[in-house]
Formats: structure tokens, C-alpha cells, sequence
């Protein structure tokens, strides 16, 4: 769907879209979407901006930063985004922006696409890291071993009794970690 800056010059649009997974470019292969990006929005022109206002849910597939296992995460985000068009830039940068919450992106052209504006919604509602569970093990620095489902194999090897100082020496920083 493109949001074309003459056609909001008319009217405000309602948008209810549902997009199929694989239908938006995320521009990354760090997760992979598994169900519909449903979105309900309004855009309109306010002051020369493309004004959008709504929110979006869907569900993604992405991989625990500390055991590898995949993990599905719900996204559900409230977004109030304002967009100028790029020739104001120049002029925009003389003039004090004004401070508030509202984010402030640029358009090329004739709009934008409303697919890289959600995009890059559903990257933002990401947390920094994703984790299976709160306390997931993780793996195992040394055999790589999932430690949430299986014992560790480094451990019969530390056996070795002149090691063992060591090995509670080691087990004592893991638990610090
Ligand atoms: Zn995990
Ligand atoms: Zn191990």
C-alpha cells in the first residue's frame, strides 16, 4: 500500500491491512515472520507531513541469544509517526525542532510505502536481546551442550582430582556471570 501525499491531500485514510507473512521486507534475517502483520491506522497530511497513527500485532520466529533454541515472540506496538518530505531537510535543519514524543522520519517523491514504515515498527518493538525464558542456561562455553535440556559433558572430564580447585574456581565465576 502506498501512501501518496497527493491523495492525502483529499482525505484522511483508514487503514486495516493484514499482510501475509513474507510479504514485508524486514531487510534482515534475524527472525522471520510466522503469522499475518495485522494494522489499523489512520494517515493524513498535517502541515505538509504524512501523519501516521495506529498499531500492529503479529507474531515472529527468532532465535535465543543463549541456547540457540527457537523462540516465538508476540508484537503488538502503538505507533504516532510523522513524515516530511525530503526537499524540506535543508530549510528543517535552519529551523528549532521542535522537542516532543513523537517520532520524525522522511518521505521521497510522491509518499511512502506503509510496509517499510511497519517494517521498521516491528524491528523497533524487538527487545534488545531475545531469550527463551528468563532463566535459560544457555550453552555450555566449553562441549556447546544446551544446559537447559542436557548435562553437561566438560564436567566428567574436570573429574581429574588435581583439577578440582580449578573446576570450583570455574563454577564459582559461572554462577557470578
Ligand atoms: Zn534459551
Ligand atoms: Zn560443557
Amino acid at each position: 500500500m502506498f501512501l501518496d501525499v497527493k491523495e492525502l491531500t483529499v482525505r484522511k485514510i483508514r487503514i486495516r491491512k493484514s499482510y501475509a507473512p513474507g510479504t514485508v521486507d524486514y531487510h534482515t534475517g534475524e527472525f522471520r515472520q510466522i503469522e499475518p502483520l495485522e494494522v489499523r491506522a489512520t494517515a493524513e497530511l498535517v502541515e505538509g507531513q504524512i501523519r501516521i497513527d495506529g498499531s500492529l500485532h503479529t507474531r515472529l520466529e527468532l532465535v535465543c541469544a543463549r541456547c540457540l533454541e527457537t523462540v516465538l515472540e508476540e508484537v503488538s506496538r502503538d505507533f504516532d509517526l510523522y513524515y516530511r518530505p525530503m526537499v524540506s531537510i535543508a530549510r528543517e535543519e535552519e529551523v528549532h525542532l521542535k522537542t516532543d514524543d513523537t517520532e520524525i522520519g522522511f518521505f521521497e517523491g510522491d509518499g511512502l510505502f506503509l510496509a517499510d514504515v511497519l517494517a521498521e515498527q516491528v524491528i523497533l518493538a524487538l527487545p534488545m536481546k531475545v531469550i527463551c525464558r528468563s532463566d535459560c542456561r544457555g550453552l555450555c562455553p566449553h562441549c556447546g551442550a544446551n544446559l537447559n535440556s542436557e548435562e553437561c559433558r566438560c564436567e566428567t572430564h574436570a573429574a581429574d582430582p588435581r583439577m578440582a580447585p580449578l573446576a570450583r574456581l570455574k563454577q564459582d565465576w559461572f554462577k557470578k556471570q
